[in-house]
């Protein structure tokens, strides 16, 4: 297929453009450039410059690559931020979005593949959360790929847009040549392993006070090249949908430093500090939807694995894409 990869210089866009191209994919990416990176697009795909909010830009990309499909990674991504600047968020992650949406009407390309998040959720009343659990999001950001998550369905409804919405819970880990470089690093793991490689002094833990056995919060990573994979049995569905994807595992923040230490040999100094707004102490997901629907199966269950993938796209690439 030709699929257009929204997004496609950034952590999660570009892995899942290499993917594809490794099946024998024709990919193109369109991309801003502002938190992806040049480096980050696989030199068989070609690129489009050019941002969301110019609705002119994302018409000249369809029309002159006429894909079949588009997955749609191109969004502002940290819960924090959004909780300082919500109109960032929904500008980019709604209206933005919205553009795409439009355009693609206009080109007749209706499959489409959709990055949206498990922060849809807010605290889950079960673990692990499954589709069926209510959407009460805490941050704006989680507010903001609800929203999205809603317009699809209409769109669907009234334009015959087929999609399919994953509702990523942690991505984490690396391929061979693609890594997550974010440049204002905000995540858990790279941050620690930033420490492995000497880069920060100490590792912050923002939360010891939550009703988790080591009153640290747990997540539910899993492994940037399962989430790709499902990604791509995603363009097949033969129907809308929206489905959670994690591993079903939980590995608290303490867990995943533990496992850090184990990985690279390093002591990795903490520091305590008070929560992060906006964190849900505990967020598992239950993915046996997408295994029965979309036959999807992780290989990677592990977190050490997960790391270990990490840690080895780390060395290689300690100034991450330089830029
Ligand atoms: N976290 C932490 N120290 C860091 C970065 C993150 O303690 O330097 C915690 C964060 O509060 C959350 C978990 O690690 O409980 C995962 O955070 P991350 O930002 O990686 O992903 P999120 O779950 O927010 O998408």
């Amino acid at each position: 297929m030709k699929i257009l990869v929204v997004g496609g210089a950034g952590y999660i866009g570009s892995i899942c453009a290499e993917l594809l191209l490794d099946e024998g994919h024709s990919v193109a990416v369109f991309d801003n450039l502002t938190e992806g990176h040049r480096r980050a697009i696989d030199a068989r795909a070609e690129l489009f410059e050019g941002d969301l909010s110019e609705r002119s830009a994302i018409d000249a990309a369809l029309k002159s690559f006429t894909p079949e499909a588009v997955m749609h990674f191109a969004a502002s991504a940290l819960v924090g931020e959004s909780m300082q600047n919500p109109s960032k968020y929904f500008r980019n992650n709604v209206a933005n979005g919205l553009n795409l949406l439009d355009a693609m009407i206009a080109a007749d390309v209706k499959r489409l593949v959709f990055s949206s998040t498990c922060a849809t959720f807010g605290p889950p009343d079960r673990i692990p959360l499954d589709e069926t659990q209510p959407q009460r999001p805490i941050n704006p950001y989680g507010e903001s790929k609800l929203a999205f998550e809603r317009i699809l369905r209409w769109y669907d409804e009234i334009h015959g847009l087929r999609f399919v919405a994953l509702r990523y819970f942690n991505a984490a880990g690396a391929s061979e040549k693609f890594g997550e470089d974010h440049r204002i690093e905000t995540h858990l793991i790279p941050n620690v392993l930033k420490v492995a490689l000497g880069q920060k002094s100490h590792v912050e833990i923002y939360g010891t006070d939550y009703d988790t056995p080591d009153g640290t919060c747990i997540r539910d990573y899993i492994h940037i090249l399962d989430l790709s994979q499902a990604h791509i049995l995603a363009l097949d569905a033969p129907k809308s949908d929206f489905y959670n994807i994690g591993t079903g595992g939980g590995t608290s923040v303490r867990e995943v430093i533990d496992t850090c230490r184990a990985i690279t040999g390093c002591e990795l100094p903490v520091v305590e500090k008070p929560r992060r707004a906006g964190d849900p102490p505990r967020l598992i997901a239950a993915s046996e939807k997408i295994k029965r629907e979309l036959g999807w199966q992780p290989r990677f269950q592990r977190i050490d694995a997960i790391i270990e993938s990490a840690w080895k796209w780390h060395q290689q690439f300690p100034n991450g894409y330089g830029d």
